[in-house]
């Protein structure tokens, strides 16, 4: 390894020894940094990698609310503004009980990386609270929001700070945050992203992450000439990802055989399409976090309580939920089960040791902040419209979508063939994405 490199994950892994996740991530893109670090002096000279580590700004606060029996409860509320050399920070809001502040670190570094790979004009941060949505009624998640806005607002605004959904934050949660931060600042703007279609959101915003992932897949077997054609996509999770893979594939003319939940995984031999899609919206709607109840609709389906999908066959896999969900074991599964791609559409979905696996079994894999990138691009495309008081129509944000994730894929192919090897999408993208970012922060100064 590279000295520089490794000087400075050494000293990062002593400052912050107890933020495993943010180690991880730190460590994954210093490492395939090693080529374009030793060629590239300036990089040194100017401390890239010690100030594109370090967060620009950490907001933390609390978050009294009450709940529906009138008892007081208090969260912890984080911001994360990573880096804003390219543009406002941009990244979403995840409300789940597993947040901490390591986790959100890594989230915000990641989002530089991948928001750098879009070509929009956006800087990379993360947010959120240990809010648990499930089981909460509307009237709660509203007081939550509302008080979790009472304290972000003066952080964020269309040129400062743009959040948007992430786990535990759709539409509803989105809602609500706006209309408090409206409330406050008695301004209508495009501060958030995911908004409603009929007050500034964007059409296709909801399905980009999952159509972007699947035309980034579609780009990828197009290196081997092959199509999604007849495909089999095991998928993990069930919102507006996986349900955003299951429409485009099935446009497509790949099945989807898998989804999962907390509870366990649904295999559908006869593939999730039409009708059995929409039903994936109303599970997620009903809030109760289970897969279960798709067999109890669909006979052609099977539930497999506390099981993830990876033992299953299939060409691709899709993991679509949280990070580290697929592991060393699940990788040797799909490896025995001749799946013949994985596309990451998780955040650091897959640990190191799976990621391995596939690299010596010559399995191509796509890193998430590449594959999963068209939602933060549909979300900078949201904020173009907004700036222009203008919306367009589904086909031309689909189109600009897809152009985005032809480029990112391109750019990743280039950038792993001038600093790494051919086909590593992993150290293609993180090399892509670092390059833009620590070239305008040398021609922007020491800020
Ligand atoms: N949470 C999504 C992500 O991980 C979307 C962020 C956004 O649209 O700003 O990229």
């Amino acid at each position: 390894m590279n000295s520089y490199i490794k000087e400075v994950l050494e000293r990062t892994h002593k400052k912050y020894s107890w933020e495993h996740e943010f180690l991880q991530a730190a460590t994954e893109v210093l490492e395939s940094l090693n080529l374009i670090i030793e060629r590239v002096p300036k990089y040194k000279k100017h401390r890239i990698l010690e100030r594109i580590t370090e967060p620009e700004r950490i907001i933390t606060f609390r978050v009294p609310w009450q709940d529906d029996r009138g008892e007081i409860r208090v969260n912890t509320g984080y911001r994360v503004e990573f880096n804003s050399t390219l543009g406002p920070y941009k990244g979403g809001l995840r409300f789940h009980p597993s947040v901490t502040l390591s986790g959100l670190k890594f989230l915000g570094f990641e989002q530089t990386f991948k928001n750098s790979l879009t070509g929009l004009p956006i800087g990379g941060g993360k947010g959120g609270s240990d809010f648990n949505v499930t089981g909460r009624s509307d009237n709660e998640v509203m007081r939550f929001c509302q008080s979790f806005m009472n304290e972000l607002y003066r952080h964020v605004g269309p040129d400062t700070d743009v959040p948007a959904g992430d786990i535990g934050v759709g539409g509803r949660e989105i809602g609500y945050l706006f209309g408090q931060y409206k409330k406050l600042v008695n301004r209508f703007e495009g501060w958030i992203t995911g908004k409603g279609l009929n007050w500034g959101g964007s059409l296709i915003r909801p399905e980009a992450t999952g159509f972007g992932a699947i035309y980034f897949a579609e780009e990828m077997l197009k290196m081997k000439n092959d199509t999604l054609e007849g495909k089999t996509l095991a998928v993990s999770g069930f919102g507006n990802v996986a349900w955003g893979c299951a429409l485009k594939a099935s446009e497509l003319g790949a099945k989807i055989i898998a989804i999962s939940g907390p509870d366990g995984f649904v295999y559908d031999k006869d593939g999730i399409i039409g009708e059995k899609i929409d039903y994936m919206l109303k599970m997620r709607a009903s809030g109760k976090d289970i897969v279960e109840d798709y067999v109890k609709k669909f006979s052609s389906a099977e539930f497999f309580p506390g099981k993830r999908p990876w033992g299953l066959n299939c060409d691709i896999a899709l993991p679509c939920a949280i990070q580290n969900e697929l592991d060393e074991n699940d990788a040797k599964e799909l490896t025995k089960n001749q799946c013949k791609m994985v596309i990451e559409v998780s955040n650091m979905g897959c640990t190191p040791e799976a990621i391995q696996i596939f690299q010596q079994n010559n399995i191509p894999f796509a890193p998430g902040k590449a594959a999963n990138a068209g939602g933060v691009a549909t979300s900078g495309l949201e904020m173009s419209q907004n700036s222009m008081r203008l919306k367009w129509d589904k086909n031309e944000v689909d189109a600009k979508l897809k152009n985005i994730m032809i480029n990112i894929h391109n750019n990743c192919i280039e950038a792993a063939d001038e600093y790494s090897f051919t086909g590593d999408y992993i150290s293609g993208a993180n090399i892509a994405g670092f390059k833009k970012v620590a070239d305008a922060m040398i021609e922007q100064g020491l800020v």
